[in-house]
């Protein structure tokens, strides 16, 4: 059940058509496992917060430092050496008091990710390299829950929603195993991108609307401009192709 402050925080949602508490006490009960607290996760963890999803679970291992300032808008100058899950979880909770912050101090490995991902609704892929994004692929597949996709680099990102067999996984269009060094980032782009996610979150949680199934989205900032490439399943991708 909600409580009075609770009503008052979403009170914006509770009015548009066919969302009512029924849908907020809903997105109360879901657990989202968002990988990765910094550029991209920032705006998703913001938003799932402020839109009430009630336990969110935040994967990272590394500690807030300088260069993550100019896009990782969870984190203070005043926290630089702290680890990403504990700024991230003051900023969330002095946002939001009424959800639950459960911060996961692990890097993803093949041995550790179905643990940690655990019985969570839907995964939010908020990682800045491809070796962590695969593991987390697997465990999507395996576990069958869906999971959002993103990248961004410089002025562009890109999005789709992921869910085998009626999509693709991310191993069917991305081949990629190793990221290459420094990724250079305006940080406003991983807000746009990662406002995105959180909105194909939400939408796919409160059960309104259409996810991005089947289309991955490119955004780019400098020409403003979006493109939609259909997605098709790879038959013979050794990671979905039994699903
Ligand atoms: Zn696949």
């Amino acid at each position: 059940m909600l409580n009075p402050e609770e009503l008052m925080i979403y009170s914006r949602h509770l009015g548009i058509d066919s969302w009512g508490t029924v849908t907020q006490e809903r997105l109360k009960k879901k657990r989202v496992f968002v990988a990765g607290a910094g550029g991209l996760g920032s705006p998703v963890l913001y938003y799932l917060a402020a839109a009430g999803i009630g336990n969110l679970v935040l994967c990272d291992f590394d500690r807030v430092d300088a260069t993550n300032l100019n896009r990782q808008i969870l984190h203070r100058f005043g926290r630089i050496g702290a680890y990403k899950v504990d700024s991230a979880k003051q900023s969330l909770l002095e946002l939001n008091p009424f959800v639950t912050i459960s911060p996961l101090k692990e890097k993803l490995t093949g041995r550790n990710a179905v643990r940690l991902v655990g019985n969570s609704d839907i995964i939010v892929d908020c990682l800045d390299n491809f070796e962590s994004r695969h593991i987390l692929n697997i465990v999507s597949v395996t576990r069958n829950i869906p999971m959002i996709h993103a990248g961004v680099s410089e002025f562009r990102g890109q999005i789709t929603f992921l869910h085998p067999p009626e999509t693709p996984c991310l191993a069917c269009f991305i081949t990629e195993k190793k990221s290459r060094g420094v990724n250079n980032i305006v940080g406003a782009a991983p807000g746009v991108i990662g406002s995105m996610q959180a909105v194909e979150a939400i939408k796919y949680l409160a059960g309104f609307g259409a996810t991005l199934k089947n289309r991955l989205v490119f955004w780019d900032g400098l020409t403003m401009k979006f493109e939609t490439v259909l997605l098709k399943r790879n038959p013979r991708c050794r990671v979905c192709k039994n699903r």
